[in-house]
């Protein structure tokens, strides 16, 4: 006996949900791939919970199908699904020792699979291992550490092999340092195990850090879905681009075409500037984006496209980097400027961009 995991595929396919009026999921169609870390990211409310409730098997959908690999599970209950779920809280039992939280889903399986109770204990063993919580078995939940409570937690979900992990912000109840390092910590454990795993957060950092691919959600529909540098750096639609990271973001209309990229007129600047766009026939008025760690300052570089002059309207050093406003014209760009830089306020400063890190994207 040992921890063994058959892990499989999850597809969403036009997944509806409401409560009373409000629409929950909106015709969500997703596959997630076996063994992948996935995550839904978005703000509160968009219908992220939901949708991984809906997967576990806590709300049935009012339209569209779940399947794992082929099987059709859209009304299966929860234990038929062998999925496991760590929550935001850890809901460990206060009761109970930390041997106790973890073997108790073995022990609900025991009569089913008839584990001896050796078995229950190499089996516990082998996920506090896991969890690096080795010699902590004969201690409560109150006596440990936040993290260690999450560690638990993830012990007790991963002990009795589950096909699908489910995570709904599993970290938000820890501390920044904590958090950082608990990252590390769930991407060793879901890659050493290839468990596919379904993450629910809003906090961007951690969905790019941890993830295979990334599903943005917003009023309970997708908004993409693509792996964390692709939505990064190719928002399809605005929500995206406003969303991840920060943005400089003007509108402008599409009126040549430079090569790979298009010539677009942003009035507010004054000037038409070349961009990448991100389909294929984009035509007409668009948002231009321009992620402030792709400016760079000073003279002309081989691969800039579009100079701004400016004068810099404020600065914060913020240890790894500088942030400036710099106004240009009738706007002002946020650029990340590097650490040592000097430059003081109101000073004129040239902006440098190169036309593929400007992304020109549907205006809606
Ligand atoms: P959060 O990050 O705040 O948990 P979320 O993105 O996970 O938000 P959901 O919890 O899935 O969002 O909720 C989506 C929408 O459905 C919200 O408008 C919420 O108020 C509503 N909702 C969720 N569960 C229920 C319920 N049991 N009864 C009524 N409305 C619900």
């Amino acid at each position: 006996m040992s921890l063994e995991l058959h892990p499989v595929s999850v597809t969403l396919d036009d997944v509806s949900k409401y409560f009373g009026n409000v629409v929950a999921v909106d015709h969500v169609s997703l596959k997630i791939d076996k063994g992948e870390f996935f995550t839904i990211l978005g703000p509160s409310g968009c219908g992220k919970s939901t949708t991984l409730r809906i997967i576990a098997g806590f709300e049935v959908p009012d339209s569209g199908r779940v399947f794992f690999d082929d099987e059709d599970v859209t009304f299966k209950k929860p234990y038929e699904r062998e999925t496991a779920m760590v929550f935001q809280n850890y809901a460990l039992w206060p009761h109970m020792t930390v041997f106790d939280n973890v073997a108790y889903g073995l022990r609900v399986k025991k009569k089913r699979y008839n584990l001896s109770e050796d078995e229950i204990k190499k089996l516990v063993k082998q996920a506090l291992e896991l969890v690096r919580l080795e010699g902590m078995e004969k201690r409560y939940p109150l006596q440990l550490s936040g993290g260690q409570q999450q560690r638990v937690a993830l012990a007790r979900a991963l002990v009795v092999s589950p096909r699908i992990l489910l995570l709904d912000e599993p970290l938000s109840n820890l501390d920044a340092k904590l958090r950082i390092e608990m990252r590390e910590e769930l991407k060793r454990i879901q890659r050493s195990l290839k468990i596919t795993t379904v993450y629910v957060t809003h906090d961007q950092v951690e969905a790019l850090s941890m993830s295979d691919r990334i599903a943005v959600m917003n009023s309970g529909r997708i908004m993409q879905v693509g792996r964390p540098d692709e939505v990064y750096f190719r928002p399809k639609n605005l929500f995206v681009a406003e969303f991840l990271g920060r943005s400089n973001i003007f509108e402008g209309e599409i009126v040549g075409e430079k090569g790979d990229y298009v010539l677009v007129k942003v009035v507010e600047l004054d000037k038409d500037i070349p961009a990448t766009p991100v389909e294929k026939g984009l035509k007409g008025k668009v948002a231009v984006v321009i992620r402030p760690e792709v400016i760079v300052v000073g003279s002309p570089k081989s691969d800039t496209d579009v100079i701004f002059k400016g004068v810099v309207d404020f600065k914060m050093f913020v240890g790894d980097k500088l942030e400036a406003r710099v106004k240009v014209g009738k706007v002002t760009l946020l650029a990340y400027l590097p650490n040592y830089i000097d430059v003081s306020v109101g000073s004129t400063i040239e902006l440098g961009v190169s036309a593929r890190n400007i992304i020109a994207l549907p205006y809606k």
